[in-house]
C-alpha cells in the first residue's frame, strides 16, 4: 500500500515537474517572440541609428516616445467656440498664440543666438560607412573579402534579419557539425496575427545569386539618400513673413504641467465636434505654410485630414485640395469634415471650396499652380512603429517599403516643388527623427528639382518664429539641430513629436 503511495506521489511530483518545465518554456517561448516582434526591431534600429545621431540626448527620447503623447486642443470655429474657450480656460489649458507672444517679446530683449552646427551630417555619414560596411561583411565572409569592395558591386541584399546569423565567421563544417552549432534564426516564424498571406512567405527564402537577386535591396540604401553635395542652387534665409494666424485657436496644456489631457470631444449645438486634439508638431506644418487670404491649397498627403482641417480653421485659405492615394485613407477626410464643417455633405460653398482627391501624389498634376503645399509624408512613424506592431513598417514583408522610403518622399517633394507657382511655398514634413528622411530628402528633392526642372527654391529658417515655442515645446538645437528643418523632440515635459517641418519659397 505504502509503495502504491509512493508512486501516486512520485508520478504526482513528474507531473508537477513536466508542468512547471513546459510552464517555463512557454514563458521563454514567448519571451523570444515579443523581442522579435516589429515594434522591438524598431527600437534596436533606433537605438543603433538613432544613438549614432543624438548621443546622449536619445535615450530620454526615447523614454518619452514609449510613454503616452501630449496633445493640443484645436478650437473649432464652426462650433460653440467661446464656449470650448471657456471650458479649455477653466481646466487650465493655455492660448498657444498668447504663449509664443510672451516668448516673442522676451526674444526681443535677449535675441536667441543661432545653434546649427553640421555635426548632424557628420554622424550619419559615420553611420552610413557602419551599415555599407555591415552590409559586405554579411554578405562575404570575411577571408573572401575582396580587396576593395563599393556597395555597387553587391549583387544581393542581406537584410537586418539575416545580419546577426551572417555576422558570425562561416568556417568550413561537416553537415553534422553544422547542425549541432545551428541557431533558429526566430525573425523568420511568421506570426499568423500579423495577418501576412501565403505569398509573403516567399520573401522569406534566402538570397541566393539565382533567385530575386534583383528584388533585393541592402539596408544601406535608406542611408544613401543622405548626401551633402551642393552641385545646384541651395540658400538658406531667415523666414520674415510668419504671423499666427488670427482666427486660428489652439490651446494647450503648460510645459510640465501634471494636465495632459483632454477630454472627449463634444457635440456642439451646431452638431459639430468643439475641438479637434492633435500633436503640436502637426499645428507647426500649417503654422509654417503662412497661409494667406485667398491662398489655393494642395494638402498632397492629406488623410486623415488633421492639418488641412487646421488649415481650414485659420479661415484664411479660399480653395483647400485635399489629396492622398489611399482611397480608404480619403474617405477618413471625409469623416473628419462631416465631424467639424458644418453641412459638409450639402452645403455648395463647401463642394467648391474642398475637394478630395485620390491620386498618387507623385503623378498629381493642376494646370492653375498652387500658392501653399503641404507635404506630409509617409514615414517611419517613429512613435507609433515603437509602440504598435500593427501597420508596423518594421515588419519583415515590409522591409523594402521602408528601405525605399527616402525614396518615394523625395519624388513627393519634387512633384510638390513642380506644383507650387513661383513666390508660393512648399512645407514638407515628417513625424520621424530621422535625418535621411528629413533633411536627406529635402536636400535630394532641391537637388533633383533644379537638375530635372530647372525648380530653384530657397530654404526658409524657421528658427526665429519657432524659437518663440521654447516655453511649450522642445527643438531640437546644436549639435542635433537639423540643416534645413525644424524638429520637435519629445521629452516628459513637453511630450510632443517628433515632428520635421521645412518651408521651401519656389523662386523659379
Ligand atoms: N497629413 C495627414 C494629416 O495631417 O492627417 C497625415 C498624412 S500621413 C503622415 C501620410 C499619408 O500619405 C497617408 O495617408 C498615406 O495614405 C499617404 N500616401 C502614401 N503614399 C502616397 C502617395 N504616393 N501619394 C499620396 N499620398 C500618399
Amino acid at each position: 500500500m505504502l509503495s502504491v503511495i509512493n508512486i501516486c506521489k512520485n508520478v504526482h511530483i513528474h507531473t508537477l515537474l513536466v508542468q512547471q518545465i513546459r510552464f517555463k518554456s512557454k514563458t521563454h517561448w514567448a519571451k523570444l517572440r515579443k523581442k522579435t516582434s516589429p515594434k522591438y526591431k524598431a527600437q534596436n534600429h533606433f537605438d543603433e541609428f538613432y544613438g549614432s545621431v543624438f548621443g546622449g540626448k536619445w535615450p530620454p527620447m526615447k523614454e518619452a516616445m514609449l510613454r503616452r503623447s501630449k496633445y493640443v486642443a484645436v478650437v473649432n470655429n464652426y462650433g460653440d467656440a467661446e464656449e470650448t474657450i471657456a471650458f479649455l480656460t477653466e481646466r487650465g489649458a493655455h492660448c498657444l498664440r498668447a504663449l509664443m507672444s510672451v516668448q516673442e517679446e522676451f526674444h526681443k530683449q535677449f535675441p536667441p543666438t543661432p545653434t546649427h552646427t553640421d555635426t548632424q551630417a557628420a554622424s550619419v555619414e559615420q553611420f552610413t560607412a557602419k551599415v555599407q560596411s555591415d552590409d559586405i561583411s554579411s554578405i562575404y565572409p570575411q577571408d573572401n573579402l575582396p580587396e576593395k569592395l563599393e556597395l555597387s558591386d553587391m549583387t544581393i541584399r542581406s537584410s537586418e534579419e539575416e545580419k546577426e546569423v551572417e555576422k558570425q565567421t562561416v568556417k568550413s563544417q561537416t553537415l553534422e557539425e553544422s547542425l549541432a552549432s545551428a541557431q533558429m534564426d526566430m525573425s523568420r516564424i511568421i506570426d499568423p496575427s500579423m495577418g501576412v498571406t501565403s505569398e509573403a512567405l516567399y520573401q522569406y527564402v534566402p538570397a541566393t545569386q539565382l533567385k530575386g537577386m534583383d528584388e533585393w535591396v541592402p539596408e544601406s540604401l535608406h542611408y544613401s539618400y543622405y548626401s551633402k553635395d551642393t552641385d545646384f542652387p541651395l540658400a538658406i534665409e531667415p523666414e520674415t513673413e510668419f504671423s499666427f494666424p488670427e482666427h486660428l485657436k489652439v490651446y494647450t496644456y503648460e510645459m510640465g504641467s501634471e494636465w495632459n489631457m483632454f477630454p472627449e470631444p463634444k457635440r456642439c449645438k451646431t452638431n459639430v465636434l468643439n475641438y479637434y486634439p492633435m500633436d503640436c508638431g502637426s499645428v507647426l506644418a500649417v503654422l509654417a505654410l503662412c497661409l494667406s487670404p485667398g491662398d489655393r491649397v494642395l494638402d498632397l498627403c492629406s488623410a486623415p485630414g488633421g492639418k488641412a482641417l487646421v488649415a481650414l480653421q485659420t479661415l484664411l485659405p479660399d480653395v483647400i485640395v485635399c489629396n492622398d492615394s489611399s482611397i480608404s485613407r480619403t474617405n477618413r477626410i471625409g469623416r473628419i469634415f462631416r465631424d467639424y464643417l458644418i453641412d459638409f455633405d450639402t452645403s455648395n460653398s463647401w463642394r467648391e471650396r474642398v475637394l478630395i482627391s485620390t491620386r498618387d501624389g507623385r503623378d498629381f498634376t493642376d494646370d492653375q499652380g498652387f500658392d501653399k503645399v503641404l507635404v506630409d509624408v509617409p514615414c517611419t512613424t517613429d512613435r507609433h512603429t515603437m509602440n504598435e506592431d500593427e501597420n508596423n513598417i518594421f515588419r519583415p514583408d515590409r522591409i523594402k517599403e521602408r528601405l525605399r522610403m527616402p525614396e518615394m518622399q523625395s519624388q513627393l517633394l519634387t512633384n510638390a516643388l513642380k506644383l507650387v507657382r513661383v513666390g508660393g511655398a512648399v512645407v514638407y514634413s515628417t513625424c520621424s527623427l530621422s535625418p535621411v528622411q528629413n533633411d536627406g530628402v529635402v536636400h535630394m528633392a532641391l537637388k533633383h528639382a533644379f537638375e530635372t526642372h530647372g525648380i530653384i527654391a530657397t530654404v526658409k529658417d524657421l528658427s526665429a518664429p519657432f524659437a518663440s515655442l521654447a516655453g511649450t515645446l522642445s527643438l531640437a538645437a546644436g549639435s542635433i539641430a537639423p540643416r534645413y528643418g525644424q524638429l520637435v523632440t519629445p521629452t516628459n515635459d513637453a511630450n510632443f513629436g517628433p515632428s520635421y517641418i521645412t518651408r521651401l519659397v519656389r523662386v523659379k
